[in-house]
Parts: C-alpha cells; sequence; structure tokens
C-alpha cells in the first residue's frame, strides 16, 4: 500500500479513541463546553452503560453559523493563537471533543442563544451533518449523544459493564460539581434522579455536599508562585482507597500521583495502613508555569516546578490538621444536634465558661414538647461516677515505672486503683533507664487544652483513661496516648537537635545484616541527632555507645533493625525526615507505658496535660486513635431514659 493521507473521517475516529475512551469521558467533555458557556445549570442524562448522553445547559448558546462548525476538528470559538495556550480561561481549548465524539455517534445539537427567537438543530450521523433545522426550545445547548460506538464494533467490546461505565460517568460529574460548586448540577441515571446538587457558596460547601461528609475542613498554603486550596475531613473519616482524593490544577481536575502522595503525606501518622483521606485539593498558579495540553483528555498536567505543588498541597493540609480542629467541634456539633435550639443558648465554644473540667455529668430532661433541655447541673457529690474513691486509693509515689511482663495477659475485668496497685507488684522493676517521664513535676500545667479539660474519673481495664467532658464520656488509651506524646517530644527533639541521652560504659553490641551496618554507619550523622550514637564493631555488628534516656535498652536491638532497615530502604534527606518519622514512632512505642499497666490520678492527669503540649495528639503515631467518645446522650438512650 503506498502512503495516503487519512480521510477527515478516519481522524476523527483515530482521534476519538482518545478523546472518548469512555463515556465518561465525553461526558466530561460535555459539561466543560457547557461550563465554557457560562452555563449556571448542567442537567446530564445517561443510559445504557453511557451509550445514550444527554447534557443540556443554560448557557450562552451558538449562531446558527457557528453551529456545523462545532462539530469541525480544531474549530474552537475558544482560543486563536498558540500564546492563548498558555492564558487560558476556558476548560476546552483543542477544538475536538464534539468532532470526535460527533463521528463515532449519533449526534443531535440543539441552540438557543439569548435574544434568539428559536432554537436551531443539527443533526449527525457518524460525523455526516445534515441540514440545520429550525426547532422550539430554550436558551442553551443541548447536546443528545446515542448509538456510541455503533460504527465501531471493535471498540463498543471495551466498554465495561453498563454499571462500570455508570460508576465512571458519576465519579465524573462530582469531580466537575467539585471544581464548579456554583453551577447548579441535576443527574439523572437511566431516568432516575440520582443526584440534584444546588449552586453552592464556596468550595467548602460543594464539597460538603459531593462527599457526604460534614464539617468539613480547610487549609490553604502558598510555595512561591504555587497556591494551594484543601477541604478535607478530619482523619476518624477515612477511605479504603485512594479515590477519595480530588484533585484540580487550575480547577482542571487531574490525576497526579505526586499530588497525591502530597495529600497522604500531610496525614502521616495520623492515618492507619490501608486508610486513606478524604480530600479535595485545588492547586492554583501563574498560567505560565503550568502546562495543561501535554494529554488528549487533559487529566494530567506539568508543573514547571512539581515540588512547589507537592509542598503547596501538603501544607495546606498540615497546617490545618496540626490544630486538630475537629476535637472542639465534634462536642460542639454533637450538642446542638442533641438539644436543637433549647440547647442553642448554652455556648459551648469555650469549656472553662460552661463545664468546667470539675462539674458533674450534665442531666437532660424531656420537656412538654418532647425537646430535650439541658437542666442546671448536679451538684458534684451526687454523682455515681464519684471520683473519692478514687482518690484514697490512688499511688503516693509519684515516680513511675514500666512493666515487662503486662502486655500478654491484659487484665480482663473494670479494676480499682487498689486491685491495680496489687497486680502491679507483680512487675519487674525496671533499670533506671527505663524511668520514663510521667513524673507529676515534669510536666508545668497547660490551661484551656482539651485534653486537660477532660475531667480524669477512673482506670479501666489498666488501659483505658476514663473521662468525661462537657456532654460525653471520653476513653483515652493510655498507650496511644502517650505514645503520641513520646513521639512529638522525640520529633521536637530531632528538629531542635536536642535530647537527652545515656553513654553505655561498653558498647552495645546488636547483630544484624553486613547491609544494614554499612547502611546506618552511613548516616550515624543524622542518626546521631536522633541520640544514638553507633560505631562499627564488625561487618555485622553495630555498637551502640549512647542512646536516648528513655529508650530501654531491651527495645535499642529492635529499634535499631528497624531503623537501619528504613535507611536502606530510602535514600534523599526528604525521605530521611520521613525515616526519622517512622523511627521515632517505633521509639516512642517502645519507650512508653503499656496496657496493662496501673496508672495514678495524677499520672493520668499530667499525662493528659502533656497532651495538650502538642499539635496532632488526637492519634497516635501509627494512627489509631487516642481517644473514642461515648456521648452521654448514647448511655440515656441505652438506659432508655430517652427513645
Ligand atoms: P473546544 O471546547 O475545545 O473548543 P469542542 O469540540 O468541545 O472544542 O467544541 C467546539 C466549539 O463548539 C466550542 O469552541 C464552542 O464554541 C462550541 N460549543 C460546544 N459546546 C457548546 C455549548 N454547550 N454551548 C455553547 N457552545 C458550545
Ligand atoms: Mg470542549
Amino acid at each position: 500500500m503506498s502512503i495516503q493521507v487519512l480521510s477527515p473521517e478516519v481522524v476523527d475516529q483515530i482521534a476519538a479513541g482518545e478523546v472518548v475512551e469512555r463515556p465518561a469521558h465525553l461526558v466530561k467533555e460535555l459539561v466543560e463546553n457547557s461550563i465554557d458557556a457560562g452555563a449556571t445549570r448542567v442537567h446530564v442524562e445517561f443510559f445504557d452503560g453511557g451509550r445514550i448522553v444527554k447534557v443540556i445547559d443554560n448557557g450562552k448558546g451558538m449562531s446558527p453559523e457557528d453551529l456545523p462548525k462545532a462539530l469541525d476538528r480544531f474549530a474552537t470559538s475558544k482560543i486563536s493563537k498558540s500564546d492563548d495556550l498558555w492564558s487560558l480561561k476556558t476548560f476546552g481549548f483543542r477544538g475536538e471533543a464534539l468532532a470526535s465524539i460527533s463521528s463515532v455517534s449519533k449526534m443531535t445539537l440543539t441552540t438557543r442563544r439569548e435574544g434568539d427567537e428559536q432554537a436551531f438543530q443539527l443533526v449527525s450521523l457518524y460525523g455526516k451533518k445534515q441540514p440545520i433545522d429550525r426547532v422550539g426550545g430554550s436558551q442553551g445547548t443541548t447536546v443528545l449523544m446515542e448509538n456510541l460506538f455503533e460504527n465501531m464494533p471493535a471498540r463498543l467490546k471495551f466498554l465495561k459493564s453498563d454499571a462500570a461505565e455508570h460508576t465512571a460517568i458519576k465519579t465524573t460529574l462530582k469531580a466537575m460539581a467539585l471544581a464548579h460548586f456554583d453551577v447548579e448540577f441535576r443527574i439523572q441515571e437511566n431516568s432516575k434522579l440520582v443526584n440534584f446538587w444546588p449552586a453552592c457558596k464556596d468550595r467548602k460547601e460543594r464539597a460538603e455536599q459531593i462527599l457526604e461528609i460534614k464539617p468539613l475542613f480547610v487549609g490553604e498554603a502558598s510555595r512561591e508562585y504555587v497556591k494551594a486550596y484543601a477541604v478535607f475531613a478530619d482523619p476518624h473519616n477515612v477511605a479504603k482507597t485512594a479515590k477519595n482524593i480530588w484533585l484540580f490544577a487550575q480547577n482542571r481536575w487531574i490525576q497526579d500521583r505526586s499530588l497525591q502522595a502530597a495529600v497522604n503525606e500531610a496525614y502521616r501518622s495520623l492515618l492507619m495502613h490501608g486508610e486513606f483521606p478524604i480530600a479535595a485539593v485545588w492547586v492554583e498558579t501563574d498560567p505560565e508555569y503550568i502546562d495543561v495540553n501535554i494529554h488528549p483528555t487533559k487529566s494530567q498536567v506539568k508543573f514547571h516546578d512539581p515540588s512547589l505543588a507537592f509542598r503547596a498541597v501538603a501544607g495546606a493540609l498540615r497546617g490545618t490538621l496540626e490544630k486538630a480542629p475537629w476535637i472542639q467541634q465534634s462536642g460542639q456539633l454533637r450538642s446542638q444536634a442533641q438539644f436543637g435550639s433549647a440547647g442553642g443558648a448554652v455556648d459551648y465554644s469555650d469549656p472553662a465558661a460552661t463545664y468546667p473540667s470539675a462539674k458533674g455529668l450534665p442531666n437532660f430532661a424531656t420537656s412538654e414538647n418532647g425537646a430535650k433541655v439541658a437542666q442546671p447541673e448536679m451538684p458534684k457529690e451526687n454523682l455515681a461516677f464519684q471520683d473519692s474513691t478514687f482518690k484514697t486509693t490512688q499511688f503516693q509515689k509519684k515516680d513511675f515505672s514500666f512493666p515487662t511482663t503486662s502486655v500478654q495477659q491484659p487484665q480482663m475485668s473494670y479494676q480499682t486503683l487498689a486491685e491495680a496497685a496489687e497486680s502491679r507488684q507483680n512487675f519487674e522493676m525496671p533499670a533506671k533507664a527505663e524511668v520514663n517521664s510521667l513524673n507529676t513535676e515534669t510536666v508545668a500545667p497547660v490551661s484551656g487544652g482539651y485534653w486537660s479539660s477532660l475531667e480524669v474519673l477512673g482506670q479501666a481495664n489498666l488501659t483505658y483513661i476514663v473521662t468525661q467532658h462537657r456532654d460525653k464520656m471520653v476513653f483515652v488509651d493510655q498507650h496511644a496516648a502517650h505514645e503520641r506524646v513520646a513521639y512529638e517530644k522525640l520529633m521536637n527533639a530531632w528538629k531542635g537537635g536536642k535530647i537527652d541521652i545515656q553513654d553505655f560504659l561498653f558498647p552495645l553490641a546488636i547483630d544484624m545484616s553486613p547491609e544494614k551496618v554499612e547502611g546506618l554507619l552511613l548516616l550515624a550523622k543524622d542518626i546521631e541527632r536522633l541520640g544514638v550514637f553507633i560505631e562499627a564493631l564488625g561487618p555485622g555488628t553495630v555498637g551502640v555507645k549512647a542512646a536516648p534516656l528513655f529508650i530501654k535498652e531491651s527495645v535499642l536491638g529492635k529499634v535499631l533493625d528497624r531503623m537501619a532497615t528504613e535507611v536502606v530502604d530510602q535514600g534523599g534527606s526528604y525521605s530521611l525526615e520521613r525515616a526519622v518519622g517512622d523511627i521515632c514512632a517505633t521509639m516512642a512505642c517502645h519507650s512508653v507505658v503499656r496496657a496493662g499497666q496501673a496508672l495514678s490520678i495524677d499520672q493520668m492527669k499530667n499525662l493528659l496535660r502533656e497532651m495538650d503540649h502538642f499539635p496532632l495528639s488526637s492519634f497516635c503515631p501509627h494512627g489509631r486513635p487516642v481517644s473514642v467518645e461515648y456521648p452521654f446522650y448514647k448511655l440515656e438512650k441505652d438506659f432508655g431514659r430517652i427513645v
């Protein structure tokens, strides 16, 4: 066969393979056209696995002269010269979506401009335009696409199940709606209304609508010419996949591994393995620093400096996550939900003002009309959950030590502290280096912090600190809490280069693979900043000359091996920072109070007070929650006091 120039029809069909690989892609193109046309309402219907799609908008419409041109390849009203590509104000610019789609389907375009007396309609059969008709119709444009790929049976085979294609379409529409909070979306699947998203006042409100989580939190950050704005769920609300990380660049929905990693990075140490954040993130930059034209479906972009975008995104989320705004908020929201307007008079925003930590259980009663009203609090003496019994039995000893045998046999019953003190006798006495820092003297009281404001009632199962706060009971996992504190201390110490260390008279020998030994020694200087001083004792042995005071000697081997694995697996300074995080988490985990250890009221209060010193303290460094809440209304319900 000699070389021939392909006919326009074949060119369009080839292009269609790129632009409209699957129905969700063409839905995106059609909706973007509507938005480019200034629509404030977009109505999308789809049937039959997306082989029939109808998009109705109230945009500016087209003139009868432009109507046929809309279907021509590289015909666009949006740019005229190549420079325009770098200052795009519209989503479309390639002028090939309608040409491509219409070449592989039957397309009916109906359009009417403001001021025109009627609408004009153009039908195209697999790229062959029929004469224009005058029809009735309101302002805006309707694109009806039917018989997708009927002229290309090979492509039809590539479509997935109807359900899968519908899911992809709905996902795309969510993304479109997230990008355009001020546009109303109405979505029908197989003639059934499945979503109606009225226009919103801002991105946060739209995100709450689409992600169906409330409240979401907002963060912003800039790195040079890159700005990031993020709306996201607190770390209690997680997804099982990364699909709930929505990324937008210049308000275009994009897929971007690096930015996805940035979001995960921000949640680092807040989520457990297999948990993913729920977040929508918008990255904005000067148009000259971003190329949006590297992919036919425009789903990928290229940043001039990807690391700026990464840092802006991570910073936007982290800045808010570190303030853990959900902690205060949760009580507030629940209270409002519980009390309705009657409770509205109580100001929950300032815990100290209404419910100082010494106050007792708020008592709820039901008024005649059935609404819940808050009663004045009971005098403290009447409380069933009194802590005076605890006072007499709590430890006098403020020094506090590590158990070495406790975790294997957790006590299954709710113990009094007296019983706990008994069982504590069985614990081995720790070496000096194992004594941790829960001394009452060491912590300056912080007032106003959430954790300090919890009223400690006692310890349950030698594992949980039982507290109450305003309208709920809060159970704090003592190990997780202490782990978080130790972790933050370590991280701070590492950042500030200050850590209490202990020298060993003879270096502690730790055996590991030669490769790991080598890796560790290479980073000896960095590791020193963690307070661990090492030297080579042989090809397969590391000697520890000194280590932080709070790490038990018995776990040093485990910690160093873990450290070596991290160091071997990861290189570069950024990953060192991450490795340090992991290492600190491991060290923290092995150096703090375990479950199964009795704590005095003072020790528990101290631990909680220490929690207030650090941001992000509502999760342990492995992402497990530090506390769980049990609202009183749930208790009331369980007791049948309310229905
Ligand atoms: P592009 O969007 O890249 O310009 P398209 O093939 O998607 O290319 O659309 C071609 C042209 O058709 C657009 O430039 C626009 O002028 C017109 N058009 C398409 N859809 C609409 C619509 N919903 N409302 C008004 N004009 C439209
Ligand atoms: Mg377009």
